[in-house]
């Protein structure tokens, strides 16, 4: 997650594509995309995504003990905050051996953990918050959690931010995990 024009905003883990608000993501392929020679060149994508040879699409893994990977456990340089969902994916969808990469996809639920890697509570979480309310689901603002606590305690069938009750009325839909990528 980043902010942008002082709102922020979700945006790929792993490239720098933006989570349009109001709209599905739409995945498009980059895979040879760029000529050796000419790097600033983009040619047009060579099929749809995602194509079952390709690593296209927007991912999803379907286990959140997965998203240990995308999840530091110290601060990088560049600190950007993490949030954890669940997504929606519709269209096109490859499944894979740890999840799903789909053509369209879009949050369904959103939970924002209190704390940095580094240790400290993120500054402006609550307009940070409002802001992803833009997109309409359900944002859950997790006490004293780190982004690496949210992921241990989805990989164990809780949902943070939830009461016991609510707890419980999820435990039959697994969250799955929020990984848009081009
Ligand atoms: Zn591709």
């Amino acid at each position: 997650m980043v902010a942008e024009a002082g709102c922020a905003g979700l945006v790929s883990p792993v490239y720098p594509t933006p989570w349009p608000i109001g709209r599905a993501l739409e995945a498009e392929c980059d895979a040879r995309r760029r000529e050796p020679l000419r790097p600033w060149k983009l040619r047009p994508p060579e099929h749809a995504a995602p194509a079952p040879t390709c690593s296209c699409g927007v991912h999803a893994v379907s286990l959140p003990g997965d998203l240990a990977a995308y999840v530091p456990s110290v601060a990088g340089r560049r600190i950007v905050h993490r949030v954890v969902g669940r997504v929606a994916m519709w269209g096109e969808v490859v499944e894979g051996p740890r999840g799903w990469r789909a053509s369209r996809a879009y949050p369904a639920e959103l939970w924002v953990p209190e704390v940095h890697v580094n240790g400290r509570r993120v500054a402006g979480l609550e307009a940070m918050a409002l802001d992803l309310a833009g997109y309409g689901v359900p944002v859950h603002l997790c006490a004293g959690m780190t982004a690496r606590d949210l992921v241990d305690e989805l990989a164990c069938d809780r949902a943070p931010g939830l009461d016991a009750a609510a707890q419980r009325r999820r435990l039959s839909s697994r969250p799955g995990a929020l990984i848009p990528r081009r």
